[in-house]
């Protein structure tokens, strides 16, 4: 009889953190493999800390093992000594959950949450002894699948996976669970030909467009149990999705256009699911999920009530960035009265000429009132949210951005108070598909430069203040590869085969060789990343309907251009 720890105990002896790979964590759901009528993987193709604490990977876990007949399990990215490990003892990869190697489940299904992640898909189906291109699979490999933001142009990685889930997938799993029962033991190419009808579905194979799949944000489908790691994983707590999609559309924000229509969760479900949450799990901190958090209607009363229940047992609630313009100091009160965090906002421009063309919406009132009241209100931490190298900036709308925070502390000083603490998450402008600035270039890394050069100069003498950017050439390749057509696949092949892995970590790439890849394909990526579409060229992600209006994005452009 297969024994697990005896058979991988070389393995979790000799790597770092065992308990990374052992499953059987508090909460983890405990169905019977072989009594289950459709095997479920859910693989997250990063790091365990990060794949756990995923909200959609907890949902879409939550949803098929809801689901008698149905079973999810769950693989995560191992590190690379358990990678290395693995191979040196000739094991598979396997299900945290069942043990059970991947190749013996019905469907696997990718969640692709950042691009960088595209090389790791690949090596994980290598570990698992799956034959990495979709067209060399027989009847007897599992169906792979993928889902999540990336998928909104899936050419990089198309083939390789079977079908891709485009849009929610909370209720389209469950129609692929139930179609798959139907057809169990049909030929392989029946079986995607059949799954490719589902609305949502897209299969390289079979479909020529799809349309991406809404979900209604139903009670049951909303998890209150999620398993407990070992050890801390980067989101301890309760996650509460309060409202889906974001309807005020800033031009660069590919979440906000897919995720449309915007669905609100009803505040008693919001707070029942709250304190289901936390009594199931032990949690002390809970988060309300949302694009952005203070667009709920209802948001202070929730916070209100869930307050009362938890303030005594001291649960924190942590709130991702509020909007600036509908700041409500009653609402950071509310969220700070067991422990007073951080203030996060999210100026995004420092000049109101470039708040505009991205369509933010703030000025410079709402952003300096909304520092004032929280400095003279206990705040002592304030994190903004940046971006740089938007379409059509200047060197004059950084030096705004520069007068932007000298101005925030000469108020703060003017008002008698304490600087506070600013942290500035500069982060670099990214075309994204589906959105407005699709068709706009992305700095070249020289201009980059210059700016970071500028910010850093001229920010010196604000003390209080650290201006953090991201990595430029990570931001370049991620740029490439968002827009990137199925001329990719051979590149994320090659990049695969030199051993790239977890290359969303900066100790992993190497972008030298991302870019001598590229070259060795007659690809550039600075040449792709930098390209300005033509309005009417057609896109290589033009087969995916967002269910947008017609002509919405381009509109939306032609006024930003327009500015
Ligand atoms: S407010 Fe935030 S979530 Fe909403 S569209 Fe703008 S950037 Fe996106």
């Amino acid at each position: 009889m297969f024994n697990f720890f005896e058979e991988y105990q070389e393995i979790l002896y000799n790597c770092e953190k065992p308990s990374r790979y052992t499953g059987g964590e508090f909460l983890s759901a405990e169905k019977d493999f072989d009594k289950s009528d459709v095997r479920f993987l859910l693989a997250f193709p990063d790091k365990y800390e990060i794949g756990i604490s995923n909200f959609g990977h907890k949902i879409l876990y939550h949803v098929i093992n809801s689901k008698e007949n149905f079973m999810a399990d769950r693989v995560y990215a191992p590190e690379n000594d358990f990678k290395d490990l693995l191979k040196a003892n000739n094991k598979l990869l396997y299900g945290l959950d069942s043990k059970r190697s991947v190749k013996d489940f019905d469907l696997v299904a990718f969640g692709l949450q950042y691009e960088l992640a595209y090389t790791t898909v690949l090596a994980m189906l290598e570990m698992s002894d799956i034959p990495v291109y979709s067209k060399d699979r027989t009847d007897d490999d599992p169906v792979i699948m993928a889902g999540g933001p990336c998928v909104f142009n899936p050419n990089p990685m198309i083939d390789f996976i079977d079908l891709f889930s485009i849009g929610d997938g909370e209720e389209v799993l469950i129609e692929v669970c139930n179609k798959y029962n139907e057809l169990k033991g049909q030929s392989r190419d029946k079986i995607l030909e059949e799954l490719s009808k589902i609305e949502g579905i897209y299969c390289p194979k079979y479909s020529k467009t799809v349309t991406k799949r809404v979900a209604e944000l139903k009670l049951e489908n909303h998890p209150t149990t999620s398993p407990i790691p070992h050890f801390a994983s980067v989101q301890d707590r309760a996650v509460i999705e309060i409202r889906r999609g974001c309807a005020r559309l800033c031009r660069f924000c590919q979440s906000a256009h897919t995720n449309l229509p915007v669905r609100e969760r009803d505040k008693e479900e919001v707070i029942k699911i709250a304190k289901e949450y936390v009594k199931n799990t032990g949690y002390d901190e809970y988060s309300l999920l949302s694009l952005s958090s203070n667009d709920h209607k209802d948001i202070e009363e929730i916070l209100e009530k869930l307050n009362c229940d938890f303030k005594d047992k001291g649960v924190n609630v942590s709130l991702p960035s509020q909007r600036a313009d509908k700041f409500s100091l009653k609402l950071a009160n509310l969220a700070g009265e067991v422990k007073k965090a951080t203030i996060t906002l999210a100026p995004e421009a420092g000049s109101q000429r470039m708040r505009d063309i991205i369509n933010k919406g703030l000025t410079q009132e709402q952003i300096v009132n909304a520092i004032l009241a929280s400095v003279k209100n206990g705040w002592s931490k304030i994190k903004l949210y940046f971006m740089i190298g938007l379409p059509n900036e200047t060197m004059e709308d950084l030096k705004l951005m520069i007068e932007l925070l000298e101005f925030i502390n000469e108020t703060c000083r003017q008002n008698g108070l304490k600087l506070p603490r600013i942290t500035c998450s500069t982060s670099i402008f990214v075309p994204k598909p589906h959105t407005p600035f699709q068709w706009c270039a992305q700095n070249s890394l020289a201009e980059t430069d210059k700016k970071i050069d500028f910010l850093k100069e001229n920010s010196r003498h604000l003390k209080n203040i650290k201006i953090n950017i991201h990595n430029k050439k990570l931001s370049q390749i991620e740029a490439f590869l968002t827009r990137g057509d199925k001329k990719l696949c051979d590149f994320i092949y090659k990049m695969y085969k030199k051993g790239g892995y977890l290359q969303s970590w900066d100790e992993n790439v190497d972008f030298e060789d991302w870019a001598n890849t590229a070259k060795s394909l007659g690809l550039d990526i600075e040449e792709l990343a930098t390209k300005q579409y033509k309005l009417d060229e057609e896109l290589p992600w033009d087969f995916i309907d967002c269910k947008l209006p017609e002509d919405f994005l381009k509109n939306s452009y032609r006024k930003a251009m327009s500015i």
